[in-house]
């Protein structure tokens, strides 16, 4: 029951956080979009988990998974960002946002044609760490549970209720 945190190998991925997140975005304004996109505030979210990124034009905030981000690395980081730029410039021309013709003809200008999807998302991480008050063992859980220990007694028995231990903190 442990889990991954970081399959990239040490020293080939920057940290992934809203500086470089930043940096990328001036990048990436200036190779594709005539430096014309407005600045943009990108948070790095711990609880975005079902997708990639997410953009709101109008009050030009992004969020960025962080769970996805870490596992795929930087580069995947300037396509998610790239990805939701494009967003952004079609709401700054007054054009509908979503996933349109034209959407699509930018992400194949600007070498993304491929990726009008995410890569897999990442199972949620656990967040809770329960043990068996009688027999120790210990389980990881995404969500707060209420059962009992099945090594100790196979139907519920309040006496082998799983204790939370902590909460496990991976952001
Ligand atoms: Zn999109
Ligand atoms: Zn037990």
């Amino acid at each position: 029951m442990t889990q991954v945190a970081n399959p990239n190998p040490p020293g080939l991925t920057a940290p992934i956080n809203s500086q470089l997140a930043q940096q990328l975005y001036k990048d990436l304004n200036r190779q594709h979009f005539e430096d014309k996109l407005p600045e943009c505030r990108i948070e790095i979210s711990a609880r975005l988990t079902r997708t990639a990124g997410k953009i709101w034009p109008r009050t030009r905030l992004m969020r960025l998974s962080r769970s996805y981000h870490e596992l795929y690395g930087p580069a995947e980081l300037a396509n998610t960002i790239l990805h939701e730029m494009i967003h952004l410039w079609l709401h700054e021309q007054g054009l509908p946002s979503g996933h349109t013709a034209l959407f699509r003809q930018k992400l194949e200008q600007v070498g993304l044609g491929d990726r009008l999807r995410a890569l897999p998302i990442p199972p949620r991480p656990y967040r809770y760490l329960y043990r068996c008050p009688t027999c120790r063992a210990e389980v990881q859980t995404r969500r707060k549970i209420n059962s009992s220990c099945g090594h100790c007694d196979r139907v519920y028995n309040p006496r082998h209720r799983f204790k939370l231990v902590r909460q496990l903190n991976e952001n």
